[in-house]
């Protein structure tokens, strides 16, 4: 290469490698396999190596990505957070021990580690009580997320006093459970919601809500794995994870201290199947010097230590045929090319289709039909095609060609600017799209109507009888006979559980109408919060966004839908037919002020909340705090060593004494 020529692929490879990173870090959206970034960071730091006279501070071989965003306020950490050097090959972890042996005097003991694959963060315990969580951010200042993690239940929010430092960081991964990912991504689905591409993604993003109580449902975990500041109880990395376990953090049990570089290769042999069987994802070993010591004689890059190093197993990978392209039509008209492919076995299981994503990933890949192509398992739910064999292309391959009518309807189809999917236009008229809002509307968490099937839908729609929602309330028990595989039991359960979705409450229903981006939550606060399908529909945008949890994308998707003629007259026939469409009072005023004419006594200390927190809860949700026990006195916030003396009122004059947990479940936080 020519030197223009490598200095334009060193400005490609920064500019993509940045642009990755904030689709990583910041918008937890990658585009490309960690293995596909990690091909292009090495190309760029052999490059930058071969070529100094192109080496650049800025350069993202030089500084570690960057998780922030402006919606938290950011602090400095006390201690840098770094990443981790990295490797797929097993000689580069013979050659980090070779250059610490130059760099480190004494025998060298290795702490082996999993390496968890969810997003890094950073507690702050002064006197025993956690006071600040942040995210790496930029290494040296991070999005304070404290409250966010008080919500994850396994994180000590005070440990003893005696023998722990005045001052500490303890960092360690956010993650997601594979189940609890699984679940997760099923109730998106079912809200019209993308799915999150692994748990990695997920973890990161819920780390980065604005709503705690929404954090909380998601159930996160946190798994420490370093201690890190002055005056620490051990003298070396794994004492350190001892004793932090000892005091209540969760610890996973997994490391190991080797003398040789031999039995740390062990190491990395014995986890390569056996953390596929782990509850959690694990994308690699991280090997670290055990002594504290010998750390600081390596010292640290301005990136990463220079005392550890990360061994990546190399994703699961096969290759096999391309034999054609379907393009599906999703319920709200987004076009997904899949491809079929020969049947080949990967990481376990049978391969038969791999998702192609969009337009562009086909362009990028240069698809044609007959290809060998390669497909990778990461920690996506389908395989992806990653590369194409060019070797073995078949000299007369057609291209695949992205289409540009709908292949259900017909219509041409868009694509918006800066969207990456194409859509078909034709909403009332497209199959698919009907079927699939039907399907939505009677599915389970929406109008409940479960003897009706997506095959039911299918068979009414190409009778005639269902060409939207508002159809189901006009069958007929003598329409229905007379259609195939229905006998009498059948209509009439059918016909039931359509009239007993009239009792389905206004919020369900709205999330049943199946407007884009509003999913069970968003359709729950607006439900409580306006109340009404008609307050909802006269709502400015202003007043839309205004509404916690409604941000500028669900508002316009709510205004545009409302401006259709033919929604307003769906509603209208859902609305004669006796479809909910307002909140009932009763469980309005409950489910948005569950504390409403209570007067709270709150006593004791609490491991979740703070006592001021907890008063801010009375108060928010329509309770009144007092300070005394008396007669009047609902109920008291019990925490633990509560005041004798308001003990012994409570039990004479026989007031309920309520848990942090029972109080957080009461007000669904
Ligand atoms: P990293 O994830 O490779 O390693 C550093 C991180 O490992 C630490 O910050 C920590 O959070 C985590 N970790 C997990 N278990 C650990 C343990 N037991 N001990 C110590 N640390 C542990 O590095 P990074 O800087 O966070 O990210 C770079 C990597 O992220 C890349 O190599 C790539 O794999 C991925 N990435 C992918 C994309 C993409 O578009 N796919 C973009 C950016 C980054």
């Amino acid at each position: 290469m020519d030197l223009a020529s490598v200095y334009q692929r060193i400005e490609f490879l920064k500019r993509e490698l940045n642009e990755h990173n904030h689709r990583y870090y910041v918008l937890n959206e990658p585009s490309i396999s960690d293995f596909e970034y990690d091909r292009l960071m090495q190309e760029l730091i052999s490059l930058e190596k071969d070529y100094p006279q192109f080496a650049d501070s800025l350069s993202p071989t030089q500084r570690i990505g960057d998780d922030r965003n402006q919606e938290f306020v950011q602090r400095e950490h006390n201690l840098s957070m770094y990443s981790l050097g990295n490797t797929y090959n097993r000689d580069e972890v013979i050659e980090f021990d070779k250059r610490l042996q130059k760099l480190i005097q004494g025998p060298i003991e290795y702490a082996c580690e999993l390496k968890y694959d969810g997003a890094a963060i950073s507690l702050t315990y002064e006197h025993g009580r956690l006071i600040r969580a942040l995210t790496r951010g930029d290494g040296t200042r991070g999005d304070d997320v404290t409250a966010n993690l008080k919500t994850i239940r396994s994180i000590p929010l005070t440990i003893p006093v005696e023998s722990c430092p005045a001052l500490f960081e303890i960092r360690g991964e956010i993650i997601l459970l594979r189940d609890t990912f699984n679940a997760l991504n099923e109730e998106r689905l079912s809200e019209g919601e993308p799915p999150f591409a692994n748990p990695r993604n997920a973890a990161a993003g819920t780390l980065k809500m604005q709503n705690s109580s929404l954090v909380a449902k998601r159930k996160l975990d946190c798994f420490l794995y370093s201690l890190a500041g002055e005056a620490l109880p051990g003298a070396t990395h794994s004492e350190n994870l001892s004793w932090a376990r000892r005091v209540g953090f969760k610890v996973p049990p997994y490391l190991e201290v080797f003398q040789d570089i031999e039995k740390v290769l062990a190491f990395i042999d014995k986890w390569k199947d056996a953390r596929k069987k782990l509850p959690f994802d694990t994308d690699g070993i991280v090997i670290k010097v055990n002594s504290l010591e010998q750390q600081n004689q390596a010292g640290f890059t301005a990136k990463s230590p220079r005392w550890a190093i990360a061994y990546k197993y190399p994703p699961d990978q096969a290759e096999t045929r391309l034999v054609s392209v379907d393009f599906q039509v999703g319920r709200t008209g987004a076009i997904t090319p899949v491809a079929n492919l020969e049947p080949v076995l990967l990481a376990g299981t049978t391969v038969k289709r791999a998702s192609l994503h969009n337009a562009d990933q086909i362009q990028i890949l240069d698809l044609h039909i007959g290809d060998f192509v390669l497909i990778e398992k990461g920690g996506e739910i389908i395989p992806k095609i990653i590369g194409v064999n060019l070797a073995k292309r078949d000299l007369f391959a057609t291209p695949v060609i992205f289409i540009t009518t709908c292949p259900e309807c017909g219509t041409a189809l868009t694509r918006d600017q800066g969207e990456a999917k194409h859509f078909c236009p034709n909403e009332d008229l497209c199959p698919p799209q009907i079927k699939g809002k039907i399907e939505h509307f009677i599915s389970r968490k929406a109008m409940n109507i479960d003897s009706a099937g997506i095959e039911t839908v299918g068979q009414l729609y190409e009778a005639g009888l269902l060409k939207t929602i508002a159809d189901l309330y006009d069958l007929t028990y003598d329409q229905l006979i007379n259609q195939n595989r229905f006998a009498n039991k059948s209509v009439s359960n059918l016909i039931a559980a359509i009239q007993e979705s009239k009792k389905i409450r206004f919020e369900r229903v709205l999330f049943a109408l199946g407007i884009r981006y509003v999913g069970e939550t968003v359709a729950k606060k607006l439900a409580r919060t306006l109340g009404s399908i008609d307050a909802i529909m006269l709502a400015s945008r202003e007043q839309l966004i205004s509404v916690d949890e409604i941000g500028e994308r669900i508002a316009d998707s709510l205004i545009s839908f409302f401006a259709m003629e033919k929604n307003r007259e769906v509603i209208r026939r859902l609305m004669e037919h006796g479809v909910q469409m307002s909140q009932v009072i009763e469980e309005n005023v409950k489910q948005i002020q569950p504390l409403s004419g209570k007067t709270v006594v709150i006593s004791g200390t609490f491991s979740r909340y703070s006592r001021d927190e907890l008063k801010e809860f009375v108060e928010k949700f329509g309770g009144k705090n007092v300070s005394s026990v008396s007669s009047k006195t609902s109920f008291i916030l019990a925490g633990e060593n509560m005041g004798p003396e308001k003990l012994k009122k409570a039990n004479d004059l026989a007031i309920p004494l309520m848990g942090e947990d029972e109080f957080i479940n009461l007000l669904s936080l």
